[in-house]
């Protein structure tokens, strides 16, 4: 690992300084590195984000800041700082699937900017694309940090001032009967800042709307009311302030053949009289191609088989499901005279053998027998 560099001269304060002057220089430094902003170098001013983040979070508590006084780097706790700096900031795909994943973050709100507004999409897919994945661009009109004044929604060439209202503190105390209050300053509405000459594009917002386009990958497996989180891809945040994330909602369309439940993909499969008497075997379909199912020998109608392994891999791991067919009896139509006359032989040698041969019939027609027994 690299030699940390001092905290304070990354936020660019004396070892005096109070806890004021440490938050007024945190949050200019952080507005800086913010990555929006470093279009041209985001990985960059991300890392030197986080180590302000960091350098702050040591400074801005009393007993952490007297711990690294005393002993520097050593006397802060190491596992502090890292993981949650990003939060907010992450890079659009490395945080992608965070809901689906279980992830979730980047909701913490910093005094005085305001983070954007999160956005839901939905995205239609067929069941072969959620089964396999597919990467799809989308368009969604949203608030981005406008390009012109960088966001910060002051006229190009001239920057907001410091609030005169609060000093560029973002707070102000109020008196309320006995106690002091600390509130958002209402002048700049917590940023410490005023826009004296308004940027031109945005009006001094520090967005504009624009259409975007994404490109998302969808994971397999994913199922209709899954969501993935695309971090950062959301509304920009107010004068700079960190954008919201957009939530891309899964829809998948129905499929002609099979229905879906979990993991388990089903379809009814019609099969012919013969072949229900007599046994063969069919092409039924799967996702990845036919395959050949085998129907024994008198096969009643209604009759499930099922394919194992030939449903869906599930976006969250597990075993993967299985295809389930479900055989139908199909009546023959459109019989020639000649047809007819041999159904009605085979009728009567299937009455006339002293054989039993229709296994539901009977247990029917004695269920039907004690229904009318019980009403007489
Ligand atoms: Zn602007
Ligand atoms: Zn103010």
């Amino acid at each position: 690992m690299a030699t940390k560099e001092d905290f304070y001269k990354l936020l660019g304060v004396e070892r005096n300084a109070s806890d004021a002057e440490i938050k007024k220089s945190y949050r200019s430094k952080a507005m800086k590195f913010h990555p929006d902003r470093n279009a041209d170098n985001p990985a960059e001013a991300e890392a030197k984000f986080k180590q302000i983040k960091e350098a702050y979070e040591v400074l801005s508590d009393p007993k952490k800041r007297a711990a690294y006084d005393q002993f520097g780097h050593a006397g802060v706790d190491p596992s502090m700082g890292g993981g949650r700096a990003s939060e907010g900031f992450g890079d659009i795909f490395g945080d992608v699937f965070g809901d689906i994943f279980g992830g979730s973050g980047g909701r913490q709100r910093s005094s005085g900017v305001q983070r954007g507004s999160d956005l839901r999409h939905i995205m239609e897919i067929t069941l072969e694309e959620a089964v396999a994945g597919t990467e799809q661009k989308i368009h969604i009109p949203v608030l981005v940090g406008c390009g012109e004044c960088g966001g910060s929604g002051a006229k190009k060439g001239s920057s907001p001032i410091i609030c005169s209202t609060c000093h560029g503190h973002g707070q102000v105390r109020m008196q309320q009967g006995f106690f002091s209050v600390q509130q958002a300053c209402p002048t700049c509405r917590g940023t410490g800042k005023q826009i004296k000459d308004p940027c031109g594009k945005c009006y001094g917002q520090g967005r504009v709307q624009e259409t975007k386009t994404l490109s998302v990958k969808i994971p397999a497996g994913v199922d209709t009311g899954d969501r993935i989180r695309l971090a950062g891809e959301g509304e920009a945040g107010e004068r700079g302030g960190p954008a919201g994330d957009l939530y891309v909602e899964i829809q998948v369309k129905a499929h002609s053949i099979f229905n879906r439940d979990g993991a388990n993909l089903y379809c009814e499969v019609p099969i012919s009289f013969v072949t229900a008497c007599l046994g063969d075997s069919i092409e039924v379909p799967t996702l990845d191609g036919k395959v050949l199912l085998k129907i024994p020998a008198e096969t009643q109608t209604g009759k499930q088989f099922r394919l194992r392994g030939k449903g869906v891999k599930q976006v969250r791991g597990g075993p993967v499901g299985d295809l389930l067919c479900k055989v139908q009896i199909e009546t023959p139509v459109n019989l020639t005279k000649d047809q007819k006359t041999l159904v009605e032989k085979l009728g009567e040698s299937l009455t006339s053998g002293g054989k039993h041969h229709s296994p539901q019939e009977s247990s029917w027609l004695d269920g039907v027998k004690n229904f009318f027994d019980k009403i007489i």
